[in-house]
């Protein structure tokens, strides 16, 4: 059973809204671009790779979390957990092209122009992982077994040198693998079991890094400003009466505003005042931002001439269209 089911990440969401409003001769554009493909490929990946434990069947009762976060030496995240009465098993899910070759200390990758990049080792990522988890299972007396895996999500890496002591699976191996494990008599009854899931879906803290430019060292002031049309990309839509106009593609959207006040939150700061809010939708008078404000997607905090405003918590969903991946939301 899925305890946690896949959700888009708000940190993707941000990175692309911070990577479109960057200037490109910004001293960090090239870094936080590589960032933003680096996250989005991973959570494609994992979200293809939780599908199949949507569909997994085992002869015992499990749970199944996707991006846990636990506290236990330190915050650590975990791709996807599994937890059953006799083992738990911890995956490391990868989405990265081309030649793979497992050093003691890294990975790297070559594509077919001979390019090559270096990553951090998922062998050394997982150790870490079962390590912190099981200090968890310690502190709460839990004597269940951790394994661990490395998971590649599509066939388009080519895996040229695996690692030497831990176990490497391709998405499609994972069910196969899972059904192979022999179970003498459980550790943990069914009653235990849930116990255990709801202690972790409540020690789960979400990694909230927001607003990013703070996150990243990166001066607010150097973002672009405005509203971005939906239909053509522009950022500088024109507030007219009860509309905004795009004068690129001519379009007219009436609340357009309201992505570039969840762009403003998740990348500028966390606070937003009558004046900074004319600024960043760039309207033409304190009325018009007085009327944005009283928006359902924010909280008022303060009073009269100091009021400050904060967003409300939202929810992100991801789609591949013709255009690229583009993100919605939604206000939980
Ligand atoms: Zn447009």
């Amino acid at each position: 059973m899925i305890a946690k089911k896949y959700s888009a990440s708000l940190h993707v969401k941000a990175l692309h809204t911070l990577h479109k409003r960057m200037p490109r001769n910004h001293p960090k554009y090239v870094m936080i671009k590589d960032e933003y493909y680096q996250k989005l490929n991973g959570e494609i990946g994992e979200e293809v790779v939780m599908k199949v434990f949507e569909q997994l069947k085992l002869p015992y009762k499990f749970y199944v979390f996707h991006n846990i976060s636990l506290y236990a030496e330190s915050l650590f995240q975990i791709d996807v957990l599994l937890i059953t009465p006799y083992y738990a098993f911890v995956f490391e899910v990868k989405n990265i092209k081309g030649e793979i070759v497992f050093t003691d200390q890294q990975l790297t990758r070559t594509l077919e122009t001979n390019k090559t990049d270096s990553y951090e080792s998922p062998v050394l990522q997982l150790a870490e992982y079962e390590y912190q988890l099981n200090q968890i299972f310690k502190a709460t007396g839990i004597n269940l077994p951790i394994h661990g895996a490395v998971v590649f999500a599509f066939a388009t890496s080519n895996i040229k040198v695996p690692p030497t002591n831990k176990t490497l699976l391709f998405r499609r191996g994972i069910k196969p693998y899972l059904r192979s494990i022999q179970t003498n008599s459980p550790i943990l009854n069914e009653a235990k079991l849930d116990n255990l899931k709801e202690y972790l879906l409540k020690a789960n803290i979400d990694f909230q890094p927001f607003p990013l430019t703070e996150h990243y060292e990166i001066n607010p002031d150097s973002i672009r400003n405005g509203v971005e049309c939906r239909n053509c990309g522009l950022v500088g839509m024109k507030k007219v009466i009860r509309n905004w106009y795009c004068p690129s593609c001519k379009a007219t959207q009436r609340n357009a505003h309201e992505a570039a006040l969840v762009d403003y939150f998740l990348v500028c700061k966390n606070t937003i005042s009558n004046q900074e809010c004319q600024k960043f939708l760039n309207l033409n008078n304190k009325h018009e931002a007085t009327k944005i404000l009283k928006s359902p997607l924010l909280i008022k905090t303060g009073q009269s001439r100091n009021s400050k405003y904060t967003i409300k918590e939202i929810s992100i969903q991801r789609k591949k269209t013709a255009k690229g991946n583009q993100f919605t939301w939604e206000s939980n």
